[in-house]
């Protein structure tokens, strides 16, 4: 057990992206900086981040690629701490990237490459971290106490980033809300976001049937749509498209998707009926899709009609194709949950915070940062985008 007796300046809960970016800018400023890590490993979500390649920023982020109470609240520290301000700290190192598209970037090699250059960045700066050290209890004041496994440590700032419930496995926890709820701060309802939905019976066994087969579709929840690759899988709907719309669906509300983004079906469907009269309705809709799909998704809506000619579909079945192609009604019964979301909507309510600095309107030297806040990104780059611009406005902000 330590029993730490120094007074740290600052005192950074969780070493994830906004943690470490937090503690690094503090650091810079000549601060004493000490993070507290409960797993064995710093950035663990880094490291599994975009398939192992870390898509750490995107290009085109604005406020509109978040989802917040406040939808400007995110302005400030994204000002503070840009985009092009990781790109250059990533230039400075030499690691090599892309963009795989709509503005992602991605490492060349590996995440590694990120989490080793803020871990060179932290040693150059003198911060101290401590892994396996999972805080408990804080009790808040002008000195701050942390009580951990490890023991007790005091510092005179504390930054909470401690990340959201998403993949408990990775470090997912609710302590940073937990603290909110101490400091009577108000925390939005939380759910899981950047999921794959799951289906009841009734599309279950289309869905596996078609598992692994993807397919570029417009999906639409209230009055938000995305147009993006949708994958079958065996448990549901997953892929760019419906992981960023679920951030956007509610349980019980349904999901419309086109599966035909590009194309007016019944338009369509009519001139072809006359131009290629003799042409099976699933030969045509194989010209559009992957011929599985084809196959599938008729014997699904139509079976009767497996084996039709265009020539045979009155004005009123194109327009029930065309219906059932162009706005597809589902409901899905759930998402995954935590287990495999990226993130967590809801959090530490904005308007308890400061926008520039991040910290506690009520209690000053206390700053809550990174995904434990209620702003959440798009999928894209965006998350890490607000993990790194929080935590610089936590970071510079302190005295
Ligand atoms: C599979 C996956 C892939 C992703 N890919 C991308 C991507 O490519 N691009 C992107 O922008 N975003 C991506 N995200 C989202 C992104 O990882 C998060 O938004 C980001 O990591 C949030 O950073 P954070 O520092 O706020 O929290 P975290 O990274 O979760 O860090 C919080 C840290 O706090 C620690 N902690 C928690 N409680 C305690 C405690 N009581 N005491 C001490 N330590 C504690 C945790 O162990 C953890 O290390 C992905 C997420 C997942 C799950």
């Amino acid at each position: 057990m330590t029993h730490d007796s120094k007074t740290w300046d600052v005192l950074v809960l969780g070493a994830g992206a906004a943690g470490l970016m937090a503690a690094i800018t503090a650091a810079k400023r000549g601060h004493s900086v000490l993070v507290l890590e409960r797993a064995n490993k710093v950035g663990k979500k880094i490291l599994m981040s975009g398939g192992g390649r870390c898509n750490f920023t995107n290009m085109y982020a604005t406020a509109e690629n978040y989802l917040s109470q406040n939808r400007h609240f995110c302005k400030s520290a994204m000002s503070q701490y840009t985009v092009w301000d990781f790109i250059d700290l990533v230039n400075q190192y030499d690691i090599p990237y892309h963009e795989k598209e709509l503005g992602q970037l991605f490492c060349d090699r590996s995440s590694k490459d990120i989490v080793n250059m803020l871990l060179d960045e932290c040693a150059d700066q003198g911060v101290s971290i401590r892994m396996t050290c999972e805080t408990s209890t804080v009790d808040f004041g002008d000195v701050h106490q942390v009580d951990t496994n490890q023991g007790s440590f005091k510092a005179r700032h504390l930054i909470v980033a401690t990340g959201g419930l998403s993949i408990p496995k990775m470090g997912g926890s609710g302590f940073g809300y937990q603290l909110a709820e101490q400091l009577s701060l108000k925390v939005w309802p939380k759910r899981a976001g950047l999921v794959p939905l799951v289906f009841s019976d009734q599309y279950k066994l289309l869905f596996a049937s078609l598992a692994g087969v993807s397919v570029e579709v417009t999906a639409t929840a209230g009055k938000q749509s995305f147009t993006h690759k949708m994958l079958f899988t065996h448990r549901g709907l997953s892929g760019p498209v419906v992981l960023q719309i679920s951030s956007y669906w509610d349980l019980g509300d349904p999901l419309t998707i086109d599966l035909m983004p590009h194309v007016v079906v019944k338009e369509v469907l009519i001139r072809a009926k006359k131009e290629q009269a003799n042409q099976s309705l699933l030969l045509w809709l194989s010209g559009h899709w992957p011929k599985q799909l084809a196959q599938a998704w008729l014997a699904f809506h139509y079976p009767e009609w497996a084996q039709m000619q265009l020539q045979q579909l009155s004005h009123g079945d194109c327009e029930q194709l065309a219906q059932s192609i162009n706005q597809w009604q589902l409901k899905p019964a759930a998402t995954e949950g935590y287990r495999t979301a990226e993130v967590t909507l809801g959090g530490v309510d904005t308007d308890a915070l400061s926008s520039k600095t991040m910290a506690v309107k009520s209690q000053p030297n206390v700053y809550f940062i990174g995904e434990v806040v209620d702003v959440t990104g798009h999928l894209g780059g965006f998350n890490f985008q607000w993990a790194w611009s929080s935590g610089f406005a936590a970071g510079n902000a302190i005295p």
